[in-house]
């Protein structure tokens, strides 16, 4: 289904038979990074078919720095919603053994190669932004539509084809790094240097260590999403681009300040991309953050201050509550005067003024920083002595101001300090200007002030509608999205999300012990509906019987149509009484209604099957097999009725 069959490749893909044939040979060459000690034990136990809790929680034991996480990591999912988990063994039967298995496998990656012999590659640095990878994915996995566990080890582990390449080919990928090349670039002379790419890389290991298909197809395109085969709204497609967007927050964290805000729209842009709005990012980043840290701590990795995420991911105000947008051309100026001198103070305020813009005057440097603060002038034009340590200082302290920050800032100096001038250019003055200044010489700094100004106006008015329109695009994805998951004529959720639904509440219940009854619906004679009335009449009918079955159901349960006229619920947390019960007040309620135009309504019934989960059960797939043998039971008994599964009792 992925191979090549959709004509000529991008730049930078490689066909995926020839990544398999090289990746074994890579593989034999015993090179390539893997998981180490007891996470390899780990990984070898899950993968045998009698594995076992008991055993599993053995094997770990052996390791303290590994059980101390996975205590952690639990109680972190966990989330504090039943009590603290305490106690290790409590702890794998919470996550399972493939859970556990993910998670030694990331960390015991994250131990082993935090350095190595690739000279320009940054190997802390790129642990830390596939931790912040990790922890985003896990946090957008309902946007994923994945579990968020395996959406972490998914997100941590996408990029581990660099950490690859840098490992198997320590110097020759130091030349590459070197160039410094764009991404595409840098896969196609990966595939020219290596036989492969480091997309591809991830994706065969990812497929090497068990993960399931649609992770590492999902990373094998997460970088470029675009270029992937998956149809619109699949959940292959939003587990790609919920990849590229985690990726992106894993790029931007490990920036330093000044790198940060030129990535900021296109993280707006992939957020869009998976339905997420703007105002939704920021506290989302600012989650991710917070975790980060604190994982950053525990696997001793340099995560780095990030106290602007509000300052950089600020969303602009709503132009349409009033006109900000306008205020972003900022003429005429403010400019902010600073001096001590209150002659050159009245001089300057004069002229200035006399050219048509605001001025502000403040006599000392505490009475700036109040200016600056409610002010907020495009300008600050400041009166120093000299270039010497003092004046260095006063200019530091009203840079470090947030409004000092972003004014533009002209120092104004005696012509004996000029010679010093770079000094104070060093520590934040954007021009300078001499005391013995001219009007035109003035001018001239005031107007390329503007320039200045406006330009950033036009800059900050370009990010945010940016962020803007892809607020909108957001909302357009959500529907798509949401419409995807629909079924159009019932309205119900359809066939595709019901099972994916089932598929989660089904671990959800493994894990927590939790029992789990399913409802199979089939309307009674349906075919004698649309043959004596007509199939919109038809039509019609199903939607009405379904509005029924969805005022039947209880909060948590999760009604979808299974095709046709037959539905199906799954009742979390239920036994097969409730389940029971429930089904029979449907039965009820149906066969209470009239259905039809309303001209001529008449009644309709339907026949329900009930089945619980039970110890051998396989999968959902088995629970559902059983309901759907009840009805038919159900039918053959007379319909209109409910039946549970043979040999369940309630
Ligand atoms: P039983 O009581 O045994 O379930 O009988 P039945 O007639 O309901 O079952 P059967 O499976 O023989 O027929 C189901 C009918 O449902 C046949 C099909 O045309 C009709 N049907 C399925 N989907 C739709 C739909 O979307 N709209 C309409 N109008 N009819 C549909
Ligand atoms: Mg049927
Ligand atoms: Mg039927």
């Amino acid at each position: 289904m992925f191979t090549n069959e959709y004509g000529k490749l991008p730049r930078g893909v490689i066909m995926i038979e020839d990544a398999r044939a090289r990746f074994e040979t890579l593989k034999a060459s015993g090179m390539l990074p893997s998981p180490q000690g007891v996470a390899l034990a780990v990984l070898e136990l899950t993968q045998k078919h009698d594995a076992n809790i008991q055993t599993l929680t053995h094997l770990v034991q052996t390791d303290p720095a590994m059980s101390g996480r996975i205590l952690r990591y639990a109680n972190a999912v966990h989330g504090g919603s039943l009590r603290h988990i305490a106690s290790l063994p409590h702890a794998i039967v919470f996550l399972g053994l493939f859970r556990v298995r993910q998670i030694a496998l990331g960390f015991s990656l994250i131990d082993h190669y935090r350095s190595g012999a690739c000279a320009s590659f940054d190997y802390l640095g790129y642990w830390t932004s596939s931790l912040a990878t990790g922890i985003t994915a896990q946090q957008v996995s309902v946007q994923a539509q994945c579990p968020p566990d395996e959406s972490f080890t998914c997100g941590l582990l996408s990029g581990i084809g660099r950490l690859a390449l840098a490992t198997v080919f320590p110097s020759e990928y130091d030349d590459l790094l070197r160039a410094n090349l764009s991404t595409l670039d840098l896969r196609e002379a990966e595939i020219r240097d290596f036989g492969l790419d480091h997309v591809a890389l991830s994706a065969e290991l990812l497929q090497d260590w068990g993960l399931p298909e649609i992770f590492y197809q999902a990373v094998r395109y997460h970088e470029v999403p675009a270029d992937a085969p998956f149809a619109a709204g699949s959940r292959a497609q939003m587990l790609t681009a919920a990849l590229h967007f985690s990726a992106k927050v894993g790029d931007l964290l490990n920036l330093d300040a000044t790198q940060r805000w030129e990535k900021v729209p296109s993280l707006f842009h992939a957020a869009a991309q998976i339905g997420l709005e703007d105002h939704q990012v920021p506290p989302l980043v600012e989650q991710v953050v917070r975790q980060w840290q604190d994982w950053g701590r525990e696997l001793h990795l340099p995560t780095q201050d990030f106290s602007d995420v509000k300052l950089l991911l600020g969303i602009p105000p709503d132009p349409s509550q009033d006109d900000n947008l306008a205020a972003l051309v900022v003429l005429p100026m403010r400019v902010a005067l600073i001096s001590h001198n209150a002659a050159h103070l009245r001089g300057l305020a004069e002229t200035l003024d006399a050219m048509g813009l605001i001025v502000e005057i403040a006599g000392d440097s505490h009475a700036a920083l109040r200016l600056l603060d409610e002010k907020r002038p495009d300008v600050m034009l400041v009166e120093l002595p000299d270039s010497g340590d003092a004046s260095v200082a006063t200019l530091r302290e009203l840079r470090a101001d947030e409004a000092g920050r972003q004014a533009y800032c002209i120092a104004l100096i005696p012509p004996e300090a000029e010679v010093g001038v770079a000094r104070l250019m060093l520590a934040g003055a954007s021009d300078y200007l001499l005391l013995n200044y001219s009007e035109a010489a003035l001018l001239a700094r005031i107007s390329s002030a503007q320039r200045v100004v406006a330009l950033q106006g036009a800059v900050r008015a370009e990010r945010e509608s940016v962020i803007r329109s892809s607020g909108e695009w957001a909302r357009s994805n959500r529907r798509l999205l949401q419409e995807a998951l629909t079924d159009s004529l019932t309205k119900l959720h359809n066939r595709r999300y019901g099972l994916d639904r089932f598929a989660q509440e089904w671990a959800f219940a493994g894990h927590s012990g939790t029992s789990l009854s399913c409802l199979m619906l089939d309307i009674d004679h349906f075919k004698r509906v649309n043959d004596q009335y007509g199939h919109d009449v038809g039509d019609q009918v199903l939607q009405q019987i379904a509005r029924v079955i969805e005022r039947g159901c209880r909060k948590d349960d999760v009604a979808f149509r299974y095709g046709g006229e037959e539905f199906c619920v799954v009742c979390p947390n239920t036994g097969l009484r409730d389940a029971v019960q429930l089904g029979e007040r449907i039965v009820q309620e149906v066969r209470a209604g009239r259905y039809g135009p309303d001209k001529q309504r008449f009644p309709v019934t339907l026949s329900i099957g009930v089945a619980t989960a039970i110890a051998g059960d396989r999968d959902h797939e088995a629970l559902i097999e059983r309901a759907d043998k009840a009805l038919y039971a159900a039918k053959s008994a007379g319909r209109n009725r409910v039946m549970a599964a043979r040999g369940e009792t309630g």
